[in-house]
């Protein structure tokens, strides 16, 4: 049986391997005049697993659901959880992780977990283009990225229509303001093959350079960021620089399409494919759009 993978935009998908359905980031619902797959999570009936790469809503939002509607269990940060118990999913039905554990998922499948770190979303307001190069903001101190992200998020309660603010008020019941909860990365190793999950532009040098899976879902949006500092350069950059450090066969994007408009854009993902090309001519680029099942292993 082949392990087969359905993009539910954002950065969030559904993996089928080895007889296990397992959710990656958990984000369905979307606000009127967004991309997306029309679904909420409510209509997901099918989990055995949810991994959730970080606490923001665009990625933990919609797994109380999943988890309420199926008998899958959340694997997630302590952030996560908390807030998963926040919004009523029993504590039994979660396993919390920091990354280092790896967990056994069926006798054929285990997912390991790295800390990973998350994009400088308080460098920026919009998204930019993955080809434009953005120089400076090192060094930035946790206060001034605290004053920074406290004008983005007065920017997406004004400046967006109304469909987003009310959206960005449903999506975060019990989430009080304690930021991103650390990012984590999910490899998944089973039969076929093994497969690494990315939900955000951010990274450990260090870390990526030991993980060597088949196949590798990255996120491509935000400004990247490399050991807690933003990236000197662009978003296509920092992608083909992952993946010379994870030597893939395969490429999937996420993260990419118009999910927040005023926020995200649709990224155009030439000047990416362009720059990973530069460092490896081989690795396979695969981009699929919404619920396409598209296999990934053979
Ligand atoms: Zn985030």
């Amino acid at each position: 049986m082949a392990t087969t993978l359905d993009w539910y935009g954002c950065a969030t998908f559904s993996l089928r391997t080895a007889g296990l359905t397992i959710f990656l980031d958990a984000y369905i619902d979307r606000p009127a005049g967004a991309q997306g797959t029309g679904l909420t999570a409510s209509d997901i009936t099918e989990a055995d697993y949810v991994l959730v790469g970080h606490s923001h809503f665009d990625h933990l939002w919609g797994a109380e659901r999943i988890i309420a509607n199926t008998d899958a269990t959340l694997i997630a940060s302590y952030e996560s959880v908390r807030v998963m118990e926040q919004a009523g999913v029993p504590l039994d039905r979660m396993i919390c992780v920091a990354g280092g554990e790896t967990i056994e998922l069926s006798p054929d499948v285990k997912v390991s977990v790295y800390p990973s770190q998350h994009s400088c979303v308080w460098s920026h307001a919009q998204m930019e283009e993955p080809d434009v190069v953005c120089i400076g903001d090192l060094g930035v101190t946790w206060q001034e990225q605290q004053s920074r992200m406290a004008d983005l998020m007065s920017y997406l309660m004004t400046d967006t229509t109304s469909a987003v603010r009310s959206h960005l008020v449903d999506s975060s019941p019990g989430h009080s303001d304690r930021g991103d909860g650390g990012a984590l990365l999910y490899l998944i190793e089973g039969p076929d093959g093994s497969v690494l999950f990315q939900d955000t532009s951010g990274r450990y040098d260090g870390i990526l350079g030991q993980i060597r899976p088949d196949v590798a879902i990255l996120a491509a949006a935000g400004r990247g960021n490399i050991d807690g500092e933003p990236i000197q350069g662009s978003l296509a950059q920092f992608m083909a620089q992952q993946v010379e450090l994870l030597d893939p066969q395969k490429v999937l994007f996420g993260h990419h399409d118009d999910w927040l408009p005023g926020f995200s854009i649709p990224v155009n993902t030439d000047p990416i494919i362009e720059e990973i090309r530069r460092v490896n001519q081989t690795v396979e680029v695969l981009e699929p759009g919404y619920l396409e099942g598209t296999e990934i292993l053979p």
